[in-house]
């Protein structure tokens, strides 16, 4: 592993245009900036250096009603919703207009906010543009059925929105994540509010502002800031959100579900996984190390669908570990802004304990450490560091074999044949995504089509397009964003039948 450095950044520069109130980056709410109603705040850092970058509104509960009130009467007025789809399409391709012509800030934003390096940061950015662009597109696009029934009928059905949306996002993506939630939403003619994670808001910040520029309705897009517990919670148990959207940890996602039965909301969640990356031993062998290397450690393994876990073939195993611990500590390490970085800082010093807390629990159950484990010193030492770490020799009952530790540690398994290696890669609690590396195509196609997870890749790892569904089997989740699916997800169905013979039906005598 190589640390790289940089110089501070500038971080006045990087949020020169983030609005501001009395010196504190506000929320968005009913088009309008404010601060929090309690006069709550609180200090944002970089993860890379540990120092302060902003102060932003904390809201409270209080701040999330104003925000529901604000989505509600929007979405009763239909100041968005009774647009007609091309009305909602062309705003929403000038906002991804807006987004690509801020490409440079909005990475930087993310990069000082998140610790990702630029280079990741760039794909999230050009990712969300195009995000906001497909479902612009596909607004206007055909999406009811008709149905032959018995006559004299017609039966058809059209998609509604659902009305208001919550939608809370976490840290990892954070851009993109806005992106995910509010493109399908606010093209199928919802109104919502977005609450992003406590720890990475500017960037959803700097995108209202791009809301407002281009006179969105008040109140279709309300950006709520605050912690999960307070803020998050108020949106997913109000009766007067119609639909809570989530992604974020297994644990979180199941008490937002309790939380949502008050009025039985619809419900989307996209948690946490456990990957199985599985190696065979006709693999193309550099290109499953290079694979097995980015499934992991891209955005320090702080991914939903990070391939956490490498499930190796035996007869390949000593020269493909040895290979991969070789490629891992060539890894440059170190502040998103240089470069050179590969790899960026852990979120922040609660997780990084939370990940260390894994590998001391890996090294307690016996399984052994082949690289990495240490936070990184001199001139990286207060930002929030982990080397690449890998643990081989595991055992399958191991918490570092079947708990998200969603950090720079990939645990390896060694097995023997196709149906043993189908068996561990099913052996966990959650199905989110998986890959296959192999040369046979036909054993490829067997694998995957066992494999119980939603999101799956052959000889490669991690593509995910705003075209294709993604979502989890088991409890990675429920529903589907992305793509049609994605779409889908944020309207109602209405049956409207037809009579086509109009006279009384005669079924009561008069
Ligand atoms: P959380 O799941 O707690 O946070 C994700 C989002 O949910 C944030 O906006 C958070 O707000 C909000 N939130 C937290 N608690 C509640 C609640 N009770 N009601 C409503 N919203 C809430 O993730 P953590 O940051 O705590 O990370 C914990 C673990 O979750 C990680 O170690 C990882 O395993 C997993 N995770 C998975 C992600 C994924 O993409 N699947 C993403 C992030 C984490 P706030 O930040 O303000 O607390």
């Amino acid at each position: 592993m190589q640390a790289t450095t940089h110089p501070a950044p500038h971080v006045e520069q990087i949020l020169a245009n983030l609005p501001r109130i009395n010196g504190v980056i506000p929320m968005y709410v009913d088009g309008e900036w404010r601060l929090a109603a309690e006069g709550g705040t609180r200090e944002l850092f970089n993860p890379a250096s540990g120092e302060p970058i902003a102060v932003v509104a904390e809201g409270s509960v209080e701040d999330a009603r104003r925000a529901i009130a604000a989505a509600r009467n929007a979405f009763d007025q239909g100041t968005w919703s009774s647009l007609a789809a091309a009305e909602r399409a062309a705003l929403l391709f000038r906002l991804a207009d807006e987004i690509e012509a801020h490409r440079e800030e909005l990475m930087r934003i993310d990069t000082l906010n998140n610790g990702k390096p630029l280079r990741e940061t760039e794909y999230d950015v050009v990712d969300a543009a195009n995000c906001f662009r497909y479902y612009a597109g596909l607004a206007t696009k055909p999406h009811g059925q008709t149905f032959d029934v018995p006559a004299p009928s017609q039966t058809f059905t059209v998609r509604e929105p659902i009305g208001v949306c919550g939608q809370i996002i976490p840290w990892n993506y954070p851009l993109l994540m806005a992106a995910w939630k509010l493109a399908p939403a606010l093209a199928a003619g919802n109104a919502c509010i977005l609450k992003p994670s406590e720890l990475t808001p500017l960037s959803a910040i700097r995108l209202a502002g791009f809301f407002d520029e281009l006179k969105f309705p008040p109140g279709v897009v309300n950006i709520v800031l605050g912690a999960g517990a307070t803020v998050g919670h108020a949106l997913a148990e109000s009766p007067l959100v119609d639909k809570i959207a989530f992604t974020g940890g297994t644990k979180t996602g199941r008490s937002i579900m309790q939380a949502a039965t008050s009025n039985l909301k619809k419900i989307s969640l996209e948690l946490g996984g456990k990957s199985p990356n599985i190696v065979f031993g006709d693999a193309d062998f550099e290109t499953a190390v290079d694979y097995a290397l980015f499934g992991i450690y891209a955005n320090a393994g702080q991914v939903c669908s990070a391939g956490s876990r490498l499930l190796v073939q035996r007869s390949l195993h000593d020269r493909f570990v040895d290979r991969l611990v070789e490629r891992a500590q060539k890894i440059r390490v170190g502040d998103g802004f240089d470069p050179q970085t590969e790899m960026g800082p852990i979120i922040s010093p609660v997780h990084r304990e939370r990940v260390e807390g894994y590998i001391a629990a890996g090294h307690a159950e016996g399984a052994r450490m082949l690289c990495g484990g240490n936070r990184l010193g001199g001139a990286l030492a207060n930002g929030n560091f982990i080397a690449p770490t890998i643990f081989d020799e595991t055992s399958p009952g191991m918490r570092i074999v079947q708990e998200e530790i969603f950090g720079p540690v990939l645990v390896v398994q060694t097995f023997e044949d196709e149906a043993s290696a189908i068996g561990l890669a099913n052996d966990t609690i959650y199905g989110l995504a998986g890959a296959v590396f192999t040369q046979d195509i036909a054993k490829a196609h067997r694998v995957i089509r066992k494999l119980r997870a939603g999101i799956t890749w052959i000889n490669t790892y991690h593509p995910t397009y705003n075209e294709a569904p993604w979502g989890g089997y088991k409890q990675s989740g429920i529903g589907r964003e992305l793509g049609t699916y994605g779409y889908d997800a944020y309207t109602e169905v209405k049956q409207i039948n037809v009579n086509l013979d109009v006279q009384p039906s005669g079924w009561f005598s008069d």
